[in-house]
């Protein structure tokens, strides 16, 4: 008989790729692919085996042919029916294990957006898997690595439970591009299962600036602006001298300094900019936790003290009231 041996080499490796198959779940708002689920293509195809790509809503025919044109994705399974249209958890995760079961995959990836981290654990339970969260790497197709206790240990988790069911950290991993790519477009199963929550409405704050969670430069005000009318008078010129996204501590939240959308952190959004401007933020772990991969993070606080300091490629220590408006009048002049 052979060894077991005999099964490690790259033969048995792409004999395992084989059976290996992902299902990516694509969130849309309105007809437009989401930035996370992209990423989760892209995390698709570094496990390897063939992709196909999930979506349900209304009129959903154009946003499914976009996403047919994302490269190395094989099938788009769409699923259109107005009962999806919101993403409601509750008739959404027996929709996508219908199709798992039917397209028996491997490896469920969605984006661990708030759709994500709604719509995922209940499908993990429905299947009786164990939900893998927030990855930001992938070793092999078991063994995945995710931050833990904010972001202060990583933890490398191995899974050997048949079907994975994976969220994954956007900034981790690229928006896969849509183009190149010629996927086939095929109707999914609907079960057509109640929801027993019903959609009332939404409140969305609007902003003509770049969208804070996939802006390029964001600049974060924190308790240390010390009232809203200070916040809107002093944040907004300087994002708008850069062309930036506009973050909060949390302390500036629930100041009611800024809209919670805006909160960056372990209890908000998690950014990776090419450039971090922390102004008046002391530098909390649970805040480092939402923007610390950035590429180069600068931080303007009074006290020479403060941790962000610690994690700042650049600082200016300073009142902020001088110093942002100085920096503000000299960035729109360049
Ligand atoms: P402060 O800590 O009060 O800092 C204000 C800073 O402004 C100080 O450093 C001060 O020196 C400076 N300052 C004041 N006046 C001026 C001036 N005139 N010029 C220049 N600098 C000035 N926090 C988050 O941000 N995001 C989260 O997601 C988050 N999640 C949390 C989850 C949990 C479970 C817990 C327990 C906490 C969480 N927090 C989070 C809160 C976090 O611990 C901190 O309380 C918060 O980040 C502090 O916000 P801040 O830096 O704006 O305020």
């Amino acid at each position: 008989p052979r060894s077991a041996s005999a099964f490690t080499g790259p033969f048995s490796r792409s004999a395992l790729q084989r059976l290996l198959s992902s299902l990516a779940i694509l969130e849309q708002r309105e007809g437009k692919l989401n930035h996370g689920s992209l990423s989760a293509i892209t995390a698709a195809k570094s496990i390897g085996g063939p992709i196909h790509g999930f979506i349900a809503g209304s009129n959903i025919k154009s946003v499914a042919e976009e996403a047919a044109k994302v490269e190395g994705v094989e099938k788009i399974i769409a699923v259109d029916n107005a009962a999806y249209e919101k993403g409601l958890p509750e008739n959404f995760a027996s929709l996508v294990v219908e199709n798992i079961k039917k397209g028996g995959y491997t490896h469920i990836i969605a984006g661990h957006t708030a759709f994500g981290k709604n719509l995922m654990p209940r499908v993990a339970a429905l299947l009786d898997s164990q939900q893998i969260s927030d990855i930001t790497a992938i070793e092999s197709e078991n063994t995945f690595v995710r931050p833990i206790y904010a972001g202060n240990a990583i933890a490398t988790v191995e899974s050997s439970d048949s079907i994975k069911i994976i969220t994954i950290r956007g900034t981790a991993f690229p928006a896969a591009e849509i183009q190149g790519g010629s996927a086939t477009v095929e109707d999914g199963v609907d079960p057509k299962s109640e929801a027993s929550a019903e959609w009332v409405s939404e409140d969305l704050a609007k902003s003509d600036r770049p969208d804070l969670a996939t802006a390029g430069k964001v600049v974060s005000g924190g308790r240390g602006l010390k009232s809203k009318e200070d916040f809107d008078k002093i944040m907004q010129p300087f994002a708008d001298s850069i062309g930036a996204a506009i973050g909060a501590s949390r302390a500036a939240v629930d100041s009611g300094y800024a809209d919670n959308s805006l909160q960056v952190g372990q209890t908000g959004k998690v950014v990776a900019p090419q450039l971090y401007m922390a102004v008046g933020i002391s530098g909390a772990i649970q805040h480092l936790a939402g923007m610390k991969d950035s590429k180069v993070i600068a931080a303007i606080n009074k006290d020479p003290d403060a941790p962000i300091f610690q994690v700042a490629d650049v600082g200016l220590v300073g009142d902020l009231f001088e110093k942002v408006p100085e920096l503000t009048e000299k960035l729109k002049s360049t």
